[in-house]
């Protein structure tokens, strides 16, 4: 049997370098690879329940993620790129997978209690934000996917899918899949850190990132104001590499490894300004973007084609979630007229 892959990002705003590294280009490779029956899922209904006040927002950025994920190279002949609000199966399967988790369970977990202290919720919160790590096992499981290909502060929602997986399967019999997530090799992609510096993780609420849509011009003065070494003030002067920024990025973006050896060793000893590494950066990551710029500005010029091709993408997800929410129904025992 052929293996299937499922990820997706909930259209909160434009994608940035942190998404790219940590699951976009391992999707990217698998699907190419040929190996897998691959779903990408523009996660709207859990874009809602931190944003429900702002629909129109929603709406446009479910848009600005398609026409990101065409861009990057995710190819609708080869992966189904669908929008879960138009797959009702897996509100259905929400609903059943909630009997399976406590309220308790929902609270311990990690990454919602950071997102939970990183969000203005005001008079309290909202209880679909709480069961989202829920809702993403019906969006894992739907297509029974094999590997989720995500970073690392994912790992308690897919180790969640887990647990209910094991949990249906053990009450009502094997029907659903465990899913392995994964994550990049390199430690820095898993965690791409902001602009700011290497302890915050590039994020759009932090507005720390650099985006796939940004243009040259915003690259570069993002590239300008990147955190290096506060004590390199002379060129000079020697300076570190650990906990900077832009060798970090180089790192994970450069191909020229030799060269940036070298440009590693002049900055340690002293004699190189954090404008010319700064400079070089910009055209490694100006090399990687310039494409994928202008393939997103033919998409975004096209919105018609990229709405049919959610469209057809979300047909074929309704197809593959119906004989899943089928076979669910009737290990449950509610497949009353079948
Ligand atoms: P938000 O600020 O709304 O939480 P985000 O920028 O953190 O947004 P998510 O939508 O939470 O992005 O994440 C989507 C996917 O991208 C997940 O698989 C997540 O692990 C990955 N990801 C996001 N930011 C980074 C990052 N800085 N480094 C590596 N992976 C990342
Ligand atoms: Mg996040």
């Amino acid at each position: 049997m052929q293996k299937v892959l499922l990820t997706g990002d909930r259209p909160s705003g434009q994608l940035h370098l942190g998404h790219y590294v940590g699951s976009l280009r391992n999707r990217i490779t698998l699907q190419n690879s040929g190996e897998y029956d691959c779903f990408v899922m523009i996660a709207d209904i859990q874009a809602l329940t931190d944003n429900f006040k702002n629909p129109a927002a929603v709406r446009e950025n479910v848009f600005e993620v398609a026409c990101d994920y065409l861009a990057v190279g995710l190819d609708p002949q080869k992966t189904t790129l669908c929008i879960q609000s138009l797959i009702p199966a897996l509100a259905e399967l929400t609903m059943y997978y909630m009997n399976l988790v406590t309220v308790a369970r929902l609270q311990r977990n990690p990454t919602v209690k950071t997102e939970i202290q990183s969000k203005d919720f005001g008079s309290g919160v909202p209880t679909g934000f709480l069961v989202y790590p829920i809702s993403q096992a019906a969006d894992i499981t739907f297509c029974k996917a094999h590997v989720v290909p995500v970073g690392e502060d994912q790992l308690p929602m897919i180790e969640q899918t887990r647990e209910i997986v094991r949990s249906f399967n053990s009450i009502y019999g094997e029907v659903l899949v465990e899913p392995e997530a994964l994550i990049p090799t390199d430690e820095n992609s898993r965690r791409l850190p902001g602009i700011t510096g290497n302890d915050t993780k590039m994020s759009k609420s932090l507005n720390n990132g650099i985006y796939l849509a940004d243009d040259a011009d915003t690259l570069r003065a993002k590239v300008r104001q990147m955190y290096t070494d506060p004590g390199h003030l002379k060129v000079s002067d020697p300076g570190k590499i650990e906990g900077n920024t832009v060798f970090t990025y180089l790192d994970v973006f450069g191909t020229d490894t030799a060269q940036i050896a070298e440009l590693k060793e002049q900055y340690q000893r002293g004699g190189l300004g954090d404008v010319k590494v700064k400079d070089y950066l910009f055209e490694v990551l100006d090399e990687l973007l310039a494409p994928i710029r202008a393939r997103r500005a033919e998409y975004a010029a096209d919105p018609a084609q990229v709405y049919q091709i959610l469209k057809q993408g979300t047909e074929r997800a309704n197809e593959v979630a119906s004989a899943t929410l089928s076979e669910v129904r009737a290990a449950m025992k509610i497949d009353y007229f079948s």
